[in-house]
């Protein structure tokens, strides 16, 4: 709660690694599409964020045991988790799709059978991919972050990944060593997630924000920084 005269500060929870949304640049500064969201929010809304970065699924979890107030994450707005979140309005739209390395035969879901396939914890990636693991017949290696997934997809150890095409297409323009073979699977969009009944104020604010950043051109100018046309 906010002393007299001070912003209150709101512990935000965030993951380690999901370029172009939260990811440390060359230079160690943690940046992202979600980081300069939820800084030009809370400054229009006159709140301070205490940044906790967790990792995806860690991040879902502190939101859900009450240790953080809010999570931005690239987190799918989706009916399952509306039982236990409350979301803003959506500010990204995303899907799933098939990662593979960039030298790879693999072309579709008909070729992962008896093979290896890369997730990360608690996505919805992993949660489509356990969703046709057994009518495509291949099995499942659990990471925390996706840099670890991907990089168990370039040497090999697995044949393919789940990711959002947004954040693998980012990296593949940064040089990842994989290649999108799959349209996008259940488009959903991405929105800021507070505990379901939960800072009601803090999940007010957000929208406010947004929407202020939207009419004011700053939203476009903030995807521009990080998304080439
Ligand atoms: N958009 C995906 C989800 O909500 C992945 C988010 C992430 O890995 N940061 O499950």
């Amino acid at each position: 709660d906010g002393a007299a005269g001070g912003a209150t500060t709101y512990k935000i929870a965030t993951d380690t690694t999901f370029a172009p949304f939260e990811f440390e640049d060359e230079e160690g500064n943690f940046v992202g599409i979600d980081m300069d969201l939820l800084n030009k929010i809370a400054e229009d809304q006159g709140f301070e964020v205490d940044l906790q970065v967790l990792g995806f699924n860690a991040a879902v979890q502190a939101v859900e045991s009450g240790q953080a107030d809010g999570v931005i994450a690239g987190m799918s707005i989706t009916d399952e988790r509306k039982e236990k979140f409350d979301f803003s309005e959506a500010y990204f739209d995303s899907g799933v799709v098939m990662g593979v390395a960039k030298d790879s035969d693999i072309k579709s879901y008909d070729d992962l059978k008896g093979k290896k396939v890369a997730i990360k914890t608690g996505t919805e990636g992993s949660t489509f991919a356990e969703s046709i693991k057994d009518e495509y017949g291949f099995e499942t290696v659990v990471f925390d972050d996706s840099n670890a997934m991907y990089q168990e997809v370039a040497t090999g150890n697995s044949v393919a990944c789940f990711e959002d095409y947004p954040v693998l297409g980012y990296g593949i323009s940064q040089g990842l060593e994989l290649k999108i073979v799959t349209e996008k699977e259940q488009g959903s969009s991405y929105g800021f997630a507070v505990k379901k009944g939960e800072n009601a104020e803090l999940l007010k604010m957000f929208n406010e924000g947004l929407k202020n950043l939207k009419e004011s051109g700053e939203y476009d100018e903030i995807l521009d920084t990080y998304i080439a046309e």
